[in-house]
């Protein structure tokens, strides 16, 4: 199906937020949330009868998080960003160019008018194309299961059931009550990307990858922007080196303030005043929180059903995706110590192939071990594996090697000051267990270390049995693998 395709001349007149018909039906299956739970029902659910559950992200778009307010539309403004900073420059190389103005309403728009129809499309082709399926866009809540029917409770009362149940349900902002209870106009990534101005002056909340990103937006189309950081370096979670690093390029870019706090936020005029918690105040036209995210299984009431969260607050699953109830399986952000669209759409896979089979025989597994990452700014930041502090508190007897893009021909091209790429090998293995790179398309450089680890090909092979083009950049990756010592 081609979901930006005319709908149909004839059949019914559809409008994708026109509530649909209450049930109070039992399914065989029952989907709670539209982003990765989605892309479970295909073909090999054809004779089962299935509800899927959605109340919608931003003004009750269908579809989740990386579609209509994460991964895709970021990135959709991250390239711009990119050119218009490649574009400021160019000197250093000889090129004399300059940015002469963005427009952020073209850009918006041609980022909105692209996910909108898709999600409305993703919608359209599951309320009438998918005989089979029933979507509710209600907020839903689990009620106490009936005779080992498991029972959901939406929000105009029409209660849904089902033997099997996949939750599927997400993650939220986390909005630091000094900023909840404040009463200040504030963003997050639902609606920021929907401003219908650029604004002259961000100021950002937050030190992790989303605040990273949307920093790198601003700043890259024009904004001024103001980042603020409750730590000593932004990008905590990554390796050390790189979070040192990003840090140092960052306070080079933006007014980066480092352990600091807001302590007021306040509406001035047709802005925002924050104040820190050294007393000094930031003024700026727009408000941004990005200081991380939370599993919406508290919201679901998932007790009533009979499981606990975690300590994190997540829906707990064994390997195989299946929650300590029986019938009930979760995956993605909800349940997912990686909150990450790659991650959300291998456990779908996992939780899809357990549907078709038996609860006690399931036949796909959960594979963690090598989880990638990446920050899309200028740089990149990318990484898989262990960081250096991790596999020596790990035990492990560690090589560690950190190679710079300046160092090799494509860097020299590049005249790169910034990009390196570190490697951590566990010597008794020959295997690497870390790798993490700062630079120029690191997301993408990245890809074929992930590649040696998920199928242990060891260091020496890795480096010495295929050619590396010369002289492109992945020559760093085998520069940095021939400097382990092994
Ligand atoms: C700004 C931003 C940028 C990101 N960039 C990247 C990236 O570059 N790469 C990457 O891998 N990941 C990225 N992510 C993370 C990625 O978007 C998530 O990991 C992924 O979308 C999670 O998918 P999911 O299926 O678990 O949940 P979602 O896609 O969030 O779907 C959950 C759905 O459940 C619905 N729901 C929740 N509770 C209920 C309820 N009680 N009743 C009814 N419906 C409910 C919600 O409306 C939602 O539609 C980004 C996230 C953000 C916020």
């Amino acid at each position: 199906m081609d979901p930006l395709a005319p709908l149909p001349a004839s059949g019914a007149e559809f409008d994708p937020l026109a509530p649909l018909p209450a049930s109070g039906a039992e399914f065989d299956l029952v989907i709670v949330g539209s982003g990765s739970g989605n892309s479970i029902p295909d073909d090999r659910f054809a004779d089962r009868s299935i509800a899927i559950i959605d109340q919608g992200v931003y003004g009750g778009a269908y579809g989740g998080t990386c579609l209509n307010i994460g991964c895709i539309p970021t990135k959709m403004f991250v390239y711009p960003a990119d050119v218009a900073d490649e574009a400021r420059d160019g000197a250093r190389l000889g090129v004399d160019s300059s940015v002469a103005g963005t427009r952020w309403p073209d850009i918006r728009d041609r980022v909105f008018s692209r996910i909108d129809p898709i999600s409305a499309g993703g919608l359209r082709y599951r309320v009438q194309d998918c005989p089979n399926i029933t979507v509710f866009q209600q907020h839903a809540t689990f009620l106490a299961p009936e005779d080992g029917v498991h029972r959901l409770q939406l929000a105009d009362g029409t209660v849904v059931s089902g033997r099997q149940v996949v939750i599927a349900a997400g993650s939220r902002p986390v909005i630091p009550p000094v900023i909840a209870d404040s009463n200040v106009t504030f963003h997050t990534n639902d609606d920021i990307m929907r401003l219908p101005e650029l604004p002259g002056h961000v100021v950002i909340v937050g030190s992790g990858y989303i605040a990273a990103e949307f920093a790198h937006v601003f700043s890259g189309l024009g904004s001024t922007v103001t980042v603020l950081a409750r730590g000593p370096r932004l990008l905590r979670a990554q390796d050390d080196t790189i979070s040192e690093r990003f840090t140092e390029v960052a306070t080079s870019r933006w007014d980066v303030r480092l352990n600091t706090e807001a302590v007021a936020a306040r509406d001035v005029g047709a802005g925002v005043e924050v104040e820190l918690t050294d007393g000094s105040t930031v003024a700026a036209d727009v408000l941004l929180v990005a200081t991380g995210r939370r599993p919406n299984g508290d919201r679901l009431g998932v007790e009533a059903a009979g499981i606990e969260l975690d300590g994190g607050g997540r829906v707990p699953v064994d390997e195989h995706q299946r929650t300590p109830v029986r019938g009930i399986y979760a995956l993605g952000d909800v349940s997912s110590h990686h909150l990450l669209k790659h991650v959300a759409n291998h456990e779908a896979r996992v939780v899809q192939a357990n549907l078709l089979a038996d609860w006690d025989s399931p036949t796909a597994t959960s594979d963690h071990r090598f989880v990638p990452g990446a920050v899309f700014t200028r740089p990149q930041v990318a990484s898989v594996g262990l960081t250096e502090v991790q596999a020596r508190e790990a035990g492990l007897d560690v090589a560690v090697t950190v190679q710079n893009y300046g160092d090799v021909a494509y860097g020299w091209a590049m005249e790169d000051t910034e990009g390196l790429c570190k490697l951590i090998a566990d010597r008794s293995t020959g295997l690497l267990v870390g790798a993490h790179l700062i630079g120029y398309q690191a997301s993408a450089l990245i890809q074929s270390v992930i590649t040696a680890m998920s199928f242990s090909i060891p260091v020496k092979d890795f480096a010495r049995g295929q050619y590396w083009i010369h002289p492109a950049l992945p020559e760093l990756i085998e520069n940095a693998l021939l400097g382990l010592d092994l």
